[in-house]
């Protein structure tokens, strides 16, 4: 079988050291390295940051292997034909062991999109990457992308470390004084 998708999409698995409860955020392929992460953990939510193909390629293995709930935006799931277990709103909280996944709905990339934060940690998917942002046509509305990254992103605490869908880890500081994403807003 082939999987029609991005290559090196980034996946993160978090848990919680006490109860072992976890998260997989973007279920990319090889389903195998993902699921060999997460040894000895309980793994609770699935969740995708949208529903581009990467992004949820190994969805349906790691669910079937762990029993954990799938999760996205709704919006997602209609324009890519894609089911999960349990569609998140903006704001929503996600449980596991000791912490929260907050939902954040940053729609653009896709109609879809969500960013995920849990403390200072924040996983933007294609919204936001370091040095730029994810862009896919057709479904990309760059306008209204840029209203999320704006409204949504750029208010977080600026110790706030980015977790992107792609490339290299960053923080929204750094990105804020060096990403041409963010030029207009330094003038
Ligand atoms: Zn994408
Ligand atoms: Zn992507």
């Amino acid at each position: 079988m082939k999987v029609r998708g991005e290559r090196d999409v980034n996946s993160y698995v978090l848990s919680c050291s006490t109860t072992k409860e976890a998260v997989v955020i973007d279920p990319a392929e090889p389903a195998a390295k993902i699921l060999a992460q997460m040894e000895g953990l309980s793994p609770r939510w699935i969740v995708a940051t949208h529903g581009h193909p990467g992004h949820v390629a190994g969805k349906d293995e790691i669910k079937e292997a762990t029993g954990a709930e799938t999760a996205m935006h709704v919006a997602d799931g209609k324009l890519f034909l894609r089911s999960a277990d349990r569609y998140l709103v903006d704001e929503e909280e996600l449980e596991f062991g000791e912490f929260r996944l907050r939902v954040m709905h940053t729609p653009g990339h896709t109609p879809g999109s969500l960013c995920f934060l849990v403390g200072n940690h924040c996983f933007t998917g294609d919204t936001l990457l370091a040095g730029g942002i994810g862009r896919e046509k057709p479904e990309t509305d760059l306008r209204q992308q840029l209203i999320s990254i704006s409204t949504k992103l750029a208010r977080l605490p600026l110790k706030t470390a980015l977790y992107p869908g792609h490339g290299a880890v960053t923080n929204l500081e750094n990105e804020l004084r060096t990403s041409p994403v963010f030029q207009p807003m330094r003038q």
